[in-house]
């Protein structure tokens, strides 16, 4: 099964491997609300109106994290969803999952 590369136009494509997309997906989830928490208790006693939206922005970041694991934490032989599996094998397919291999080499 061939991966429909995302903006087929580009040649230069970014290569990113599943240890890189897993990283940016932890990064959104954990790194970004906690982030904003350590914004707001800097923001707290002034009174900004940006205080008010930072509980929005870290569920908005949680939400991206879970979507972008759902379409990003794929068996690159099956495509099926790896879940939290950090094996070394799909648990569908049961193929070997390389974590560092950069999708569109030729
Ligand atoms: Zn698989």
């Amino acid at each position: 099964m061939t991966i429909t590369r995302e903006g087929d136009g580009g040649k230069e494509a970014v290569r990113v491997s599943l240890r890189q997309k897993k990283c940016t997906v932890f990064a959104l989830m954990l790194g970004v609300p906690a982030l904003l928490y350590l914004i707001a208790m800097a923001l707290e006693r002034t009174g900004l109106d940006v205080y008010e939206a930072i509980p929005a922005m870290a569920f908005f970041a949680v939400i991206a994290g879970v979507l972008l694991h759902l379409c990003w934490m794929r068996c690159p032989h099956c495509g099926s969803w790896l879940e939290r599996n950090d094996g070394e094998y799909c648990q569908n397919c049961g193929k070997r999952i390389d974590w560092d291999a950069k999708p569109g080499k030729e």
